[in-house]
């Protein structure tokens, strides 16, 4: 597998995300759909009032790379990454949907306690890394890994879930 070369489908990555958190079908999948950096950062002023902006002086708006949208069932991944982070990034967004899916109750992601959504984040970020690890090239897992984050960056930056109904 060459340098942020990856041959894996979105369904692909669907079931490896839905094995990790054991999870069995039947389940209704998201849809996956690429979008531009602006259009992202557009969805993500949209689907958010109370989320952050900018966190330490660094531009959320700018640097997100993948948003879920719970109630209309669809992840959405920044475009012109590789093709491995690309895909790491929807297994990160995968995650948040098994999440609402299994812990449906506490679906509001606005609602909920910022301890729940640290948890939820540290778990999505969880299975990102193993991703990488399992199916990226592996200098260029680790060097991600240990890249300082910064905007504009591909390998770096912040994802963040919506999660409402
Ligand atoms: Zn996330």
């Amino acid at each position: 597998m060459g340098s942020g070369r990856i041959d894996l489908s979105d369904q692909d990555i669907l079931h490896w995300v839905a094995a990790e958190f054991g999870v069995k079908p039947p389940y209704h999948p998201p849809q996956v759909r690429r979008v531009t950096r602006q259009k992202l950062s557009k969805l993500y002023l949209q689907n958010t009032r109370n989320m952050p902006r900018a966190i330490a002086g660094k531009s959320v708006v700018d640097s997100i790379l993948g948003l879920f949208i719970a109630e209309t069932n669809v992840i959405y991944v920044r475009a012109h990454m590789s093709d491995c982070r690309q895909a790491a990034i929807v297994a990160h967004e995968v995650a948040h949907f098994f999440q609402v899916m299994t812990l449906g109750k506490l679906d509001k992601w606005e609602g909920l306690s910022n301890e729940v959504r640290a948890f939820r984040e540290l778990e999505a970020r969880e299975i990102e890394i193993r991703f990488q690890k399992v199916f990226c090239n592996k200098s260029v897992a680790k060097q991600r890994q240990g890249a300082a984050p910064s905007a504009g960056d591909a390998g770096a930056g912040v994802t963040f879930t919506l999660i409402k109904r």
